[in-house]
């Protein structure tokens, strides 16, 4: 390859302009010429690319967001679509593609990887639902935030005796929930992947509220309910009236913490590093400290395990 482009794609995360910036600067590094395409595959089907300079990705490695702008494209699910982003890419005379984003964005760079453009895919998502790394550009800056926000809301819980239900984001999966509960020692940590008792963690908040603890904190990821409905629930059970509180956009905002910096850069360099070694099609991680380069296909059609020894932990410490 001689000249690659770069797009963020699907729902930003805090880390993805340092992963623009490691990829832009890797390639030119390398003698590589590097287009950024703005507004993801929308973009690249509306011909929105420039070509990128060292000083274009200067001050952003701190900054949130997306220097490229993100969007979700229902034209690029189309084979019509497909072919007509491979022909600009083409067009530009572009051979190599990375994409920052989550499992769609994947998708989208699978269907172009086939069409002839070699493709690689950085897991640019807070959720970490993406096999084949442990974790996701985003997810660590995600969760300080939401360990600050639960910190706060202990202060008041505390002075109240109140108890208190956070919903965090995640999508399908519980891995926000898991660590900014664990983090904030939680109450109780609620996640799509582990089945749980209402009543009796009600009942145990109430026990525990009677025997001179002085806030109750549980942690909901998106995926398993609403939080309005689980203190529905919680008051129901045991008459205890918890505070709802959705932490919401405000987790995929920030400066991004050093581990998701470090990981982007990593990862933005490994991507410049595979493509002119020829590779493509590969979703690409970190994975016990070690670089993984999965095909797309698997870590499409793979479920990213959950780490119940964690959940355990949680449990065993939040009496
Ligand atoms: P996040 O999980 O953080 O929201 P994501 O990448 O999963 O990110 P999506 O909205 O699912 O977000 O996908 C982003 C874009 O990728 C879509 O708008 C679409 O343009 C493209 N895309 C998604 N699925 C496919 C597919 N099956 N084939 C081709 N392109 C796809």
């Amino acid at each position: 390859v001689k000249k690659i482009a770069v797009l963020t794609s699907g729902g930003d995360s805090q880390g993805m302009n340092a992963a623009v910036r490691a990829v832009v600067r890797g390639a030119l590094y390398r003698g590589l010429e590097v287009y950024g395409v703005q507004r993801g595959y929308q973009g690249l089907l509306n011909k929105d690319l420039f070509q990128m300079d060292i000083r274009s990705v200067g001050d952003i490695i701190q900054r949130g967001g997306t220097i490229l702008q993100t969007a979700r494209c229902k034209e690029f699910v189309t084979a019509e679509g497909q072919q007509r982003g491979a022909d600009v890419l083409r067009e530009f005379g572009i051979d190599g593609l990375v994409v920052i984003g989550g499992d769609g964005s994947y998708q989208g760079a699978l269907k172009l990887s086939k069409l002839g453009i070699k493709t690689m895919g950085l897991p640019g998502t807070i959720d970490n639902d993406i096999p084949c790394t442990d974790f996701t550009i985003g997810f660590d800056t995600a969760v300080s935030v939401a360990v600050d926000a639960i910190n706060k809301l202990r202060d008041t819980m505390t002075s109240h005796e109140r108890s208190s239900v956070v919903e965090v984001m995640g999508r399908h999966c519980g891995d926000i929930a898991l660590y900014a509960g664990l983090a904030s020692g939680a109450e109780a940590i609620l996640v799509p992947e582990i089945p749980f008792d209402l009543k009796q963690i009600s009942l145990q908040m109430k026990e525990n509220f009677k025997n001179g603890k002085r806030h109750g904190i549980i942690v909901v990821a998106e995926g398993v309910d609403s939080g309005e409905n689980i203190a529905r629930q919680i008051t129901e059970y045991s008459g205890i009236e918890p505070r709802v509180t959705v932490l919401g956009h405000i987790q995929r905002g920030g400066t991004p913490t050093h581990n998701d910096r470090i990981l982007a850069s990593r990862l933005g360099d490994y991507a410049v590093q595979k493509l002119m070694e020829g590779d493509s099609g590969k979703a690409l991680g970190i994975s016990k400290g070690v670089f993984c380069a999965i095909p797309i296909e698997t870590v499409c059609t793979t479920k990213k395990p959950f780490n119940t020894e964690l959940y355990e932990l949680a449990m065993r410490l939040s009496q």
